[in-house]
Parts: C-alpha cells; sequence; structure tokens
C-alpha cells in the first residue's frame, strides 16, 4: 500500500452527507436511518430548524394551489397524506384542522373555480362553500365573503418539534448530527467528496444539499449553475392564545405570483398567527418592519376585522428559499451523479418534506448505492410528557414519580423542571435558550421569556457545566450575559 491509499484509508468515508438540517435535510435523515448507513447530517447552525423551518405558517397544506404537473404539487399531496402517520411517530402536535380560501369579491369566484379544478388534477379533495356556509363555519369572517373553497385535508403543526424529533429520531436509529459545521468548499477525489467545513474536513461518497436558502451556494461549489435563490422575506404577528373561535382553522385569501397570500390561522399551540408578507430580501435578513405589518394588518383585517392586534406578543419573519426555477429542485447536479440537490425548497416545503425524503432515498440513492434495511429502525420517538395535555390524574402521577415536573419554570406556559430536563437528556438537546423554548414552549407566552429566561440560563449553564456567560440566546455567540458580578448559585 503506498502512502496516499493509507492516507484515504484512515479517513472516515461516511455513506452519505447531508448539508442542512432543517426539515428537508432532517427527514431525509430519518429515511435513510431506515438503512444500514454511515448518514452524517452537518449544518452551520448550533441546532436543528434554526432557519426558515422555524420560521413559517406551519400549515401542512392541502395541496390546492400548486400548479398540476410541477414538484410542489406532487410533493404537497403525497407529503399531506404522510403527517397523520409522522405526527403520531414523532409525538408532534398537529391539528387537522382544514383551510378555508376566501372570495371577498364577486369576480374572485371564477378564481375558487380554478383552483377547485387544480384540486381536482391534483387528487385534493376540496369543496366550494357559499357565503352562508362560510359565516357558520367562520362566524368571524368578513359578513361581505362571498364564498370559499374548503379543504379538509389541510392542518397546522408544531413545527419545532417536527423538526427536532425527525432529527433525534434519525439519531436514535443511528445517524450522526454535527453541529456548528459551515461548509466553506466542497471537491470531488476518486470516488467521493471532500466536504471542506470551519470545523474539518468531511468526507463522504453521497453529498445531499439541503442548505435551504444557501442551496445555491452550496450547489455552485460542485458546478456552474443556471438557477439562484432569491429569498422572499415573511413577516408576521403571533397573537396570545386569548380566546378560542376568532378562527377555527386557517384562512387564506386569493394566492397570488408572489404565493398564499396574507393568512388568519390557528397555530397547533392555540395561538393565533397572522402573515406572511413576501418581498425579496438578503439571504441573512430576518428583520421586521413596522410599514410591512402595517400592511399585513390591513390585508388581514379585510378577511378577519376583529383580529385583536393588542394581544400580539411576537413579530417575526422568515425566508423563503425561493429559486428563479419556480419550483422545488430535486435532482443530482448535472456532472456528478452522487451529489444531489435538494433546492428552492419554499413553501409548501414543509408539507412537502417527508415525500421529498423518500423521493431521494428512493429514486435517487438507491439506484446507485445499495440499501440493506437497519433491523433496528424504530420510527417513534420516546414519548414526552406534556404535564399541559395530561388529564389531572395523570398529572398527579407524573408529579408522584418526578417531583420536577411539579415545579413551573415558564408560568406562562405552564412548564415544569421536569419538561426541560426530560428535553435535556434526549439524543438531540437544547444547547441554548432558543432551543429550550422549541422544544418546550418555555418562554413561549405572553412575557416571552421576560421571567422564565434567567431560570432556562442557569439550568443550561448547570447542565451543561459552564458558566452562564457561555449560554447563548440562540446561535452561538448570542450570549445574554456579559460578565458575573455574583457568583450564581
Ligand atoms: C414565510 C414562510 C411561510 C411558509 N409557510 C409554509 C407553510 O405554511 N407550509 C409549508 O409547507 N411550508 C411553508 N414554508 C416553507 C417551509 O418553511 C420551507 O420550505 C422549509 O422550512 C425549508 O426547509 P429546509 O430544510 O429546506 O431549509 P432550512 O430550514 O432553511 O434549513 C436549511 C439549513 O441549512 C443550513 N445551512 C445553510 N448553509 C449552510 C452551510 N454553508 N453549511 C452548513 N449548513 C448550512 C442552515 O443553517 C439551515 O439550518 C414557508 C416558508 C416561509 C419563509
Amino acid at each position: 500500500m503506498n502512502m496516499i491509499s493509507e492516507y484515504i484509508n484512515m479517513k472516515q468515508i461516511h455513506d452519505v452527507l447531508i448539508i442542512g438540517a432543517g426539515v428537508t435535510g432532517t427527514m431525509i435523515a430519518r429515511e435513510l436511518s431506515k438503512y444500514k448507513l454511515d448518514t452524517v447530517i452537518i449544518d452551520k447552525s448550533n441546532d436543528a430548524g434554526n432557519m426558515t423551518s422555524s420560521a413559517n405558517s406551519a400549515i401542512i397544506h392541502s395541496g390546492y394551489d400548486p400548479e398540476p404537473g410541477t414538484n410542489k404539487a406532487k410533493f404537497n399531496v403525497l407529503g399531506n397524506k404522510m403527517y397523520p402517520q409522522i405526527v403520531k411517530d414523532l409525538d408532534v402536535e398537529y391539528i387537522p384542522c382544514g383551510s378555508l380560501t376566501v372570495a371577498l369579491e364577486e369576480e374572485q369566484l371564477e378564481t375558487l373555480k380554478m383552483l377547485q379544478e387544480r384540486s381536482r388534477i391534483n387528487g385534493v379533495p376540496v369543496e366550494l362553500l357559499s357565503k352562508e356556509e362560510v359565516l357558520k363555519l367562520e362566524p368571524n369572517i368578513n359578513p361581505e365573503v362571498k364564498g370559499a373553497l374548503y379543504a379538509p385535508t389541510a392542518g397546522v403543526i408544531d413545527p419545532f418539534n417536527l423538526v427536532v424529533h425527525a432529527m433525534e429520531n434519525a439519531i436514535d436509529n443511528g445517524v450522526t448530527f454535527l453541529r456548528n459545521h459551515e461548509v466553506n468548499n466542497i471537491k470531488k477525489e476518486n470516488d467521493y467528496f471532500v466536504v471542506n467545513t470551519n470545523k474539518e474536513d468531511l468526507y463522504a461518497r453521497i453529498v445531499i444539499n439541503a442548505a435551504g436558502v444557501k442551496a445555491d451556494k452550496i450547489a455552485s461549489m460542485i458546478e456552474e449553475i443556471d438557477w439562484a435563490i432569491t429569498p422572499r422575506k415573511g413577516e408576521y404577528y403571533l397573537l396570545d392564545h386569548y380566546k378560542a373561535g376568532l378562527v377555527n382553522r386557517t384562512i387564506f385569501p386569493l394566492p397570488s405570483k408572489k404565493g398564499k397570500g396574507i393568512l388568519v390561522s390557528i397555530t397547533s399551540s392555540g395561538n393565533y398567527i397572522v402573515g406572511p408578507s413576501s418581498e425579496l430580501a438578503d439571504p441573512d435578513d430576518l428583520s421586521t418592519d413596522a410599514p410591512t405589518l402595517a400592511n399585513i394588518k390591513a390585508s388581514a383585517s379585510l378577511m378577519v376585522p376583529s383580529i385583536p392586534f393588542k394581544e400580539t406578543i411576537r413579530v417575526f419573519s422568515g425566508l423563503r428559499a425561493t429559486c428563479t426555477r419556480h419550483d422545488f429542485i430535486v435532482e443530482p447536479s448535472k456532472t456528478e451523479r452522487n451529489f444531489i440537490n435538494v433546492a428552492g425548497i419554499e413553501s409548501p416545503g414543509f408539507v412537502s418534506a417527508p415525500a421529498i425524503a423518500e423521493y431521494v432515498v428512493n429514486e435517487l440513492i438507491k439506484p446507485v448505492m445499495k440499501l440493506e434495511n437497519n433491523p433496528s429502525f424504530n420510527p417513534k420517538v420516546k414519548p414526552y410528557h406534556r404535564m399541559h395535555y395530561l388529564s389531572e390524574e395523570a398529572q398527579i402521577q407524573t408529579i408522584k414519580e418526578n417531583s420536577d415536573f411539579g415545579e413551573i419554570i415558564c408560568n406562562c406556559e405552564h412548564i415544569s423542571l421536569g419538561e426541560i430536563k426530560e428535553a435535556l437528556s434526549r439524543s438531540c438537546p437544547p444547547v441554548s435558550i432558543k432551543g429550550v423554548k422549541r422544544r418546550t414552549r418555555a418562554g413561549f407566552g405572553k412575557c416571552q421569556g421576560g421571567f422564565c429566561q434567567p431560570k432556562i440560563l442557569l439550568l443550561l449553564a448547570k447542565h451543561y457545566g459552564v458558566s452562564p456567560t457561555e449560554i447563548p440566546l440562540n446561535e452561538d455567540g448570542s450570549y445574554i450575559i456579559d460578565h458575573l458580578i455574583k457568583e450564581a448559585k
């Protein structure tokens, strides 16, 4: 054996390396964990789902809107059918509430008929409702409404836990997750890729590019590409769960070229969400601004005039990975069969992710790599204790078994110490305050962490055995405490 081949043999060459741990990457990782493979998933962030997958409307769209024959239509419709089982396996909050697309003008009824026809071609069950039927279902909709398209198979999901639990399930089934690994360069050597990151060089026979708004950057590390990501920012209001019934499902206006429009919806946690806008933006721009928010308010109030915006607990924004091809790209690169782009995954990317994952594995990986079933694959995550959802007897029993579940840390959302400790003990634990928030909802309520954040910060510091000055709010470096005046107990 010469020096070079000896050197190569020392390297760990992974079977598959996924770039990006959003919903697309984590679903692909989970799908791959069904097979005996050495799979690694990396992200430049310190957690799974920190980018677009945690800042969206979280609607499991029915598929009434994408143009028939597109990847968006195909994966949306397939993905929608997969969710009822996925949310059971991954223990994720999901409300199959349905959606209404409303016509506020007489002429818009024609567009509803066009959407009804699209739904028929896409194989999505829908129903055209009269004004009276709409107002019976949703009494707070503008009484001037002329009709609506009802899509019963739409739903709303907890997007944070979906991604984290998919990651956790993939890890439990043998996948490796590397955080804080930013890809800087990729090159092909022999029959594998060398993926250069800020931390180390990684080697893999197949690389999957699921890098969201940065997917064009990653794709062009391999070859010249004829597409680009032109991100579109969507800003939102998130309202407190102040009372039930403002709306009972997702209410859309008519879609336009910019997207599905500004919606008003319940969320899986009983809050209300209003947005998103749709404006071209820089791929790192997650700001919100007053004029855009004012437009959202005006637009949404046309559909639901009584939205109590004074109940707003947060405004935020997310970035759509809008692609110049105007469709999802799920295909190998032109020059490298083993480099797979999963790019341009804008809306309806969340609902589509599990179907995209199946396609990537069955249609793009299976033909180039022998896949042997993983006999110990378990589709389910360990159940979580969510005290809020338990019956009183079950709560009492849980607290008897472990008193941490009786100590409330987040008063707004009633999240206990036990739930936070449980999140920290799992295979994809949080490393930041927002990581705890996304997993447990601690800090999600009216005070937005004003009271519980210091406690969570100390809990994280204790758990990881570091100084509180080293605990970030979100990404590494976003530290809250500069230095300690007195030693924290
Ligand atoms: C405003 C808005 C509303 C939406 N509403 C819906 C909806 O209701 N329903 C729906 O189905 N879809 C919706 N979507 C779309 C959905 O959110 C996205 O399609 C989905 O989250 C994309 O997931 P992803 O994993 O492809 O990208 P991301 O979640 O962005 O993940 C990509 C990951 O790649 C990582 N990364 C990037 N560059 C590098 C690098 N160089 N090295 C290492 N890692 C890197 C990032 O850190 C990130 O974690 C919406 C999107 C937006 C913005």
